[in-house]
């Protein structure tokens, strides 16, 4: 390829031998680890309890209280809780469960994994959020759940949602793994007003993190109690305490569990974390007013948004390209800016174009436009809360400096 950059005012680019933005790579989220993360895994590692004990049950209680849900079960990831959410609801197989393809895998495979099948629908193109009007077309019979996805950490439409699910006695289940700290109307993520179950992730480049680890949190107790005993085994609820002072030999398996606890080593990164969580939302939403300031004017790029009475997480930036005002692909754009030593990511491959998916669920091109447009003009770009200004300002520059360069 041999592209002719059309605004010659510009520095040359790195791909073409120019300085790139930065001297040093940026990569699109770095954990945010401190002093507090080290004090409280040192104290754990010295406690003489390193798997699921106090560390790990302090974490739910603050992750519910941030939820305003009545039970969290914190265990090793949101595709767990997810599962177990799955398996507590009773979906089996003959059930449907209707979910979006723009989404992570693990939303789909924990359908497959209890036998139940995906329903795929649509999303909306500003939120790329699923699309209620397309899930009240897809609801059947036989549909018992549906997946939302707070895509990117905005929360899904529940009041359209709602108004569908609960009057047929389908469950939402939320994927809120952008989500933690998202509010919709002042109803936090995680809450019953929007949801049955929601699923948090706390994997590494999550915003909030324990390395791995996910939280499913409900006000429903009998889901509660459920979702607790199939992530220990099936074991009755203090068989953790079995080897402490205060714990018994006995304890009795009721269901084939699985095992999805978290260590408290993880659970002490997950409190450490919790104590900053509101200043780290908060240098998230400073980080995206100034990238909004600084992308007004660039024609090429559209910044995401967030809708009238949304509070949005702000886990990814996704932009999408004006590929109709560019002479590259969103592939070549994102060798430019890795060329320029900015980090990015797609958020996310449809899941219909993956082979597993493409042979279990059998949707062809074309099927889900909005998710596939938006997939083909996809860019997340880096954003986590040790961020600097001086790092947006970079990432500003680079995409400004590669959209002018390949502007029709
Ligand atoms: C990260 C992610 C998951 C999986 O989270 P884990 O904690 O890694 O299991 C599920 N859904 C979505 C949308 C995600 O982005």
């Amino acid at each position: 390829m041999n592209p002719t950059p059309t605004d010659g005012a510009h520095s040359p680019l790195a791909s073409q031998g120019g300085t790139p933005t930065r001297a040093q790579f940026l990569p699109i989220a770095v954990p945010d680890i401190g002093a507090r993360e080290r004090e409280l895994v040192m104290q754990a590692l010295d406690s003489g309890w390193i798997t699921t004990g106090p560390r790990t049950f302090e974490l739910a209680t603050e992750i519910a209280r941030r939820a305003t849900a009545k039970h969290a079960v914190v265990v090793n990831s949101a595709t767990g809780a997810l599962h177990l959410a799955l398996e507590a609801m009773g979906v089996h197989e003959g059930d449907e469960v209707i979910t979006t393809p723009y989404t992570f895998a693990a939303t789909v495979n924990v359908i497959e994994h209890v036998r139940a099948r995906p329903v795929l629908v649509d999303v909306e193109p500003d939120t790329l959020c699923i699309d209620p009007r397309r899930v009240e077309a897809a609801i059947s019979p036989r549909t018992k759940v549906v997946i939302s996805v707070d895509y990117a950490g905005h929360p899904c439409d529940y009041d359209a949602l709602r108004a569908l699910t609960v009057p047929r006695g389908i469950r939402i289940l939320d994927d809120a793994a952008h989500a933690l700290g998202a509010a919709s109307h002042g109803r936090p993520v995680g809450s019953a007003a929007l949801a049955d179950v929601t699923a948090f992730s706390f994997y590494a480049t999550k915003n909030l993190t324990t390395g791995e680890g996910g939280a499913a949190v409900t006000d429903d107790d009998a889901l509660a109690e459920r979702i607790r005993l199939l992530s220990l085994h099936g074991m009755n609820r203090d068989a953790w305490k079995r080897y402490g002072a205060t714990g018994s030999w006995f304890y009795e398996i009721t269901a084939p569990g699985w095992k999805y606890n978290l260590s408290d080593l993880l659970a002490a990164i997950g409190v450490a974390q919790l104590e900053r969580f509101d200043a780290s939302q908060a240098r998230r939403h400073e980080l995206v007013a100034r990238y909004a300031a600084g992308f007004a004017g660039c024609d090429a790029v559209r910044v995401p948004i967030a809708r009238a009475g949304m509070t949005h997480a702000w886990h990814l930036y996704p932009i999408a390209l004006e590929l109709d005002r560019l002479t590259i692909d969103r592939g070549r754009f994102i060798e430019e800016l890795r060329a320029e030593n900015i980090g990015t990511s797609v958020h996310f491959i449809p899941l219909h174009f993956h082979p597993h998916f493409r042979t279990s669920l059998g949707y062809a091109e074309g099927t889900f436009p909005v998710a596939e447009d938006a997939y083909r003009r996809a860019i997340t770009l880096p954003l986590f809360a040790g961020m600097t200004d001086r790092d947006a300002d970079d990432v500003i520059a680079a995409v400004r400096k590669v959209a002018s360069a390949f502007r029709k």
